[in-house]
C-alpha cells in the first residue's frame, strides 16, 4: 500500500470498537472489518435482493451484491489514488446495502409505512443494526462489533430523531459535521455505480432506449465518441463501452476535484476533515451532467408503468406480512416469535421482514395467504 495521507483513517487515529478486541495477528483492523461482513450472513442474502429489477426478472440484472461489489472496486480505485485507506473504503462499501429490504426502494417506502406508529423504517439505519446487533456469529457481543469509522461510513443518512438516540455515531448529523474522506467516497462510489449500471440493465430490459439516452448530455459525450470511433460495433458493444467511459469520467472528475479541494482546505488530520466542508466532490460542471442522468433515470427507468407494476406488488407483499405477523405473532419463526413477545414486536417483524429476500418475501407471502385450490371433482 502506498504511503496514506496524514488525513486518512488508520488504526493509530480510530476511535476502535465498542468491545475491545486482541489486535488481529495477520491483517490491519479494517482488513478485518471487511473479513466479518463477507462472512455475514446479511451479505449473502444480498445475491438475492434487487433495487430496480427483481430477482426473478433474468439472471444478467445486478443485484445488490453485485452492486456492492461494484461499489467497492470504484471506492477503492479513489481511495488508493488519494492516498486514503483503500480497506476502510472497501469495508464500507460491501456493508453499504446490508439493511436493505426486499424489493428495494419500493420495499424500504412499504416498510416504513407500516413502521410509522412504531419508529419508522430507514436503510440506512437498518444497516447499522445488521452489523451492531442482528447478525449472531461471534459468541462474545451481537453483531459484528466493527470499528467506530467503519460504521460512520455505512451511516450515510440519518434523521435528527434518530441520530440523537446514536450517541457519537449520530453527532455529526446534529452538528453538522462530516465523515471520513474514505466514506464520501464510498458514498460517491454507490451513486457511480448505481447510475451506470442502471443504465446498463434498464437498456438490457428494453425498458430504455439508447435513442432516449442520447438526449442526456453525459451519455450523448461518450457515445458519440463510441460511434465516431467504432462505426460498425455492434449495438451490445456500443453500451458496453459507453458506460465503462462513464463510469471512468465520473471517477476521474471526482479525483481531480476532490484532490483540489483537499488542497484547497489543507486538512491536518481526520478530525480536520470532519468539522471541514465536504471535500469529495465533482466539479460543478460534471455534478450538473451527472444530476440530469439521475433525473432521466428518475423519469424513465425508475417509474416505467412496468416498474411501477412490480413495485405495487411489492408493497402489497410487505404490507400484508407486516399486518399478518403484528395480528398475530405465533405465525413468525421461532427466533422472531420471542423477540416480537418479549421486546418490540414491531420491530422484530421489521427485522425479520427486511431480511428476507425478493424470493423469500415472495414464498412466505404464497405461504400465508395462498390457499390450495380444491379439486373440481371434490
Ligand atoms: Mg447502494
Amino acid at each position: 500500500m502506498t504511503e496514506l495521507a496524514p488525513y486518512a483513517v488508520t488504526e493509530a487515529n480510530s476511535r476502535g470498537r465498542k468491545i475491545t478486541e486482541a489486535a488481529p495477528n495477520t491483517r490491519s483492523e479494517f482488513q478485518r472489518d471487511r473479513d466479518r461482513i463477507i462472512h455475514s450472513g446479511a451479505f449473502r442474502r444480498l445475491e438475492y435482493k434487487t433495487q430496480v429489477f427483481v430477482n426473478h426478472e433474468g439472471d444478467l440484472f445486478r443485484t445488490r451484491l453485485t452492486h456492492s461489489i461494484e461499489v467497492a472496486q470504484i471506492a477503492r480505485s479513489i481511495a488508493r489514488r488519494l492516498h486514503l485507506n483503500e480497506d476502510l473504503a472497501e469495508a464500507i462499501s460491501l456493508a453499504h446495502d446490508l439493511g436493505h429490504t426486499p424489493f428495494g426502494h419500493a420495499g424500504q417506502e412499504a416498510l416504513n409505512a407500516c413502521m410509522k406508529d412504531y419508529g419508522g423504517f430507514e436503510h440506512n439505519l437498518q444497516s447499522l443494526r445488521v452489523v451492531d446487533l442482528l447478525e449472531e456469529r461471534y459468541a462474545e457481543f451481537d453483531g459484528l462489533n466493527l470499528c467506530f469509522e467503519t460504521r460512520e461510513g455505512i451511516l450515510k443518512h440519518c434523521s435528527a430523531g434518530n441520530a440523537a438516540q446514536l450517541g457519537e455515531l449520530g453527532e455529526r448529523f446534529l452538528k453538522n459535521r462530516r465523515p471520513s474522506l474514505e466514506a464520501q467516497i464510498a458514498n460517491f462510489a454507490d451513486e457511480i455505480a448505481y447510475n451506470n449500471h442502471d443504465v446498463d440493465d434498464g437498456l438490457r430490459s428494453g425498458l430504455i432506449t439508447l435513442d432516449q439516452l442520447a438526449t442526456v448530455p453525459l451519455v450523448a459525450a461518450q457515445l458519440q465518441e463510441v460511434r465516431r470511433a467504432y462505426p460498425d460495433l455492434p449495438e451490445r458493444r456500443v453500451v458496453h463501452e459507453t458506460v465503462r467511459r462513464m463510469i471512468n469520467t465520473l471517477a476521474t472528475d471526482l479525483i481531480r476535484q476532490s484532490e483540489r479541494n483537499i488542497a484547497a482546505q489543507a486538512p491536518a488530520t481526520i478530525e480536520e476533515v470532519r468539522s471541514a466542508p465536504a471535500m469529495i466532490a465533482y466539479s460543478p460542471g460534471m455534478d450538473e451532467q451527472q444530476r440530469e442522468l439521475k433525473n432521466f433515470l428518475r423519469i424513465h427507468l425508475y417509474r416505467h408503468y412496468r416498474v411501477l407494476r412490480m413495485s405495487a406488488k411489492a408493497q402489497r407483499i410487505i404490507s400484508d406480512l407486516f399486518g399478518v405477523f403484528m395480528a398475530d405473532s405465533r405465525l413468525l419463526p421461532p427466533q422472531s416469535q420471542h423477540l416480537a413477545d418479549e421486546r418490540d414486536r414491531a420491530r422484530a417483524v421489521s427485522d425479520y421482514i427486511a431480511g428476507m429476500t425478493d424470493r423469500y418475501a415472495i414464498r412466505e407471502h404464497r405461504r400465508i395467504f395462498a390457499v390450495e385450490e380444491i379439486p373440481a371433482s371434490f
